[in-house]
């Protein structure tokens, strides 16, 4: 662990890795200048860290803060192109964050989980897969679930003892700048994302990349077999490699995979059948790979069977991800407020074979609509539009074609009026999905916002 009494460190971004940060930092005897470019009235009250002993420094990124700076923390929001990280760089200032600084001080096994999409689904479902496991032995350890899920675990890495098991999910953005890896690490997938940030995929291949890089023998690296992305990261690999995809394993290699209707596991000559397929809770292909990660990770960590069933079993998934709301008229109600991106929704509808009455819209970032409107006109009944690109989407679905299955496109100002219209046009044995494919940005504070709203709105129904 790194000795970060009398160091001085500067913090970017007052949100909760930041502060996070501070407060550890200074615990362990740093003088820590926490900057964000936000005003004290943006960000909300900081006077406890105050008190605590953190500078302030806000409304933008004094240079002068540099002079004499031993090391430059970056909140995940932020990007290395900033020019005050750029002259910090400059002057030979080491760079770190939150996660880098948790795994130098963490006595226990890190389980690291990255990916394009699935990361919350996975590191959720693999958490509950140790929570199990723990009761199972009498709660002998303490199982830690955070990172770019819930908390930030820095807060409570002195709570940490050595037999404790830490599952830890990490964003590109963490990534980027890491040189120290998870003992057990996991890339589901890799597709383009967040490009405008890394710039190029080469770019942000090497940023999750960092997941595996700095592991060491006897550590345990987890990639995807049928996503190339994922796949294309065995060269990197510098321990023993798990695999998961949906075939077997060829020739010597380790995974998980289907066979016959169960989730089975190749390790060595053993084929061990773990669970059958329709034990899984969970809606669509993407999570059965989610599922696949899960009990190929699991399994390196040495988690007993019986506690990946019990969780495979139990695990209905994270809320606003295709979370089922309720029954009314006869009808499935679902919330999957988090997908803001077109290809999301994709993911979405693919999940379903009943008809869908589809809530889309929200604020557009710019990404094409064509391939979803697309799909929209050959497997949506109908769909319903609210907020900013309503106009956008219906123009991307155009005028209706003869022969097509979707039935009608109506507009709505907002979400509960689209709500109150689904329950005006649903009919039994129909799924109504929340997945807008855009951001919440236009009327909410945020994707969870909008997600608990529609739940109320729908539970509200009567
Ligand atoms: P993340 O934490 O990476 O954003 P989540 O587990 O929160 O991912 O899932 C968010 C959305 O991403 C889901 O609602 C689904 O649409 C899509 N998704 C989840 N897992 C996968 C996967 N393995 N492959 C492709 N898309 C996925």
């Amino acid at each position: 662990m790194q000795n970060f009494s009398g160091k001085h460190v500067i913090i970017i971004g007052a949100g909760r890795q930041g502060t996070a940060l501070s407060r550890y930092l200074v615990e362990h005897g740093a003088q820590v200048t926490l900057t964000d470019n936000r005003t004290e009235d943006q960000i909300g009250s900081l006077s406890d860290l105050c008190a605590s002993g953190v500078k302030l420094s806000l409304g933008g990124h004094d240079p002068a803060l540099l002079t004499g700076a031993d090391l430059l923390c970056l909140s995940g929001g932020v990007s290395l192109a900033l020019p005050f990280v750029r002259e910090a760089t400059a002057q030979g200032i080491k760079l770190s964050n939150d996660s880098q600084i948790f795994l130098e001080a963490c006595p226990a096994t890190v389980i690291g989980i990255t990916g394009s999409a699935g990361k919350s689904t996975t590191t959720s479902l693999v958490g509950l897969m140790a929570t199990r496991f723990n009761e199972m032995k009498g709660e002998r350890f303490k199982v830690w679930v955070g990172g770019n899920i819930g908390n930030p675990l820095i807060d409570h890495v002195d709570e940490i003892g050595e037999d404790d098991l830490v599952v830890l999910e990490l964003s590109s953005f963490q990534l980027e700048l890491m040189t120290r890896s998870p003992q057990i690490a996991a890339v589901i997938n890799l597709t383009p994302n967040h490009l405008d940030r890394h710039l190029t995929m080469e770019a942000y291949a090497a940023a999750k990349a960092n997941i595996l890089l700095y592991q060491k023998q006897g550590d345990v690296a987890i990639l995807n077999r049928d996503d190339p992305g994922s796949w294309a990261l065995q060269n990197s690999v510098k321990s023993d490699l798990i695999s998961f995809g949906f075939h077997k394993p060829p020739g010597s290699e380790n995974g998980s995979y289907i066979d016959r209707e169960h989730v089975c596991l190749k390790i060595g000559k053993d084929n061990l059948k773990m669970f059958p397929l329709d034990w899984i809770q969970l809606r669509g292909k993407h999570n059965v790979y989610n599922v696949l990660a899960a009990s190929a990770i699991a399994a390196s960590a040495s988690l007993a069977l019986p506690a990946i069933q019990s969780a495979v079993e139990n695990f209905t998934g994270v809320p606003h991800r295709l979370e089922f709301v309720r029954e009314f008229k006869g009808a499935s109600w679902y919330n999957d407020s988090i997908a803001t991106a077109p290809e999301r929704t994709l993911a979405a509808i693919e999940s379903f074979d009943e008809p869908i009455i589809l809530l889309l819209g929200g604020r557009d970032k710019n990404l094409p609509w064509e391939k979803l409107a697309d799909v929209i006109r050959r497997k949506v009944f109908r769909v319903i539009l609210f907020g900013e690109a309503a106009d956008l989407i219906s123009n991307a679905i155009g005028p209706k074609k003869r022969g097509q299955y979707l039935q009608s496109v109506v507009r709505c100002a907002t979400l509960q009026e689209a709500v109150k219209t689904a329950a005006n046009q649903v009919a039994e044995g129909n799924i109504v999905l929340l997945s807008p494919g855009g951001t919440s940005y236009d009327a909410f504070k945020d994707f969870e916002e909008r997600g608990e709203c529609y739940r109320k709105w729908v539970n509200e129904l009567m």
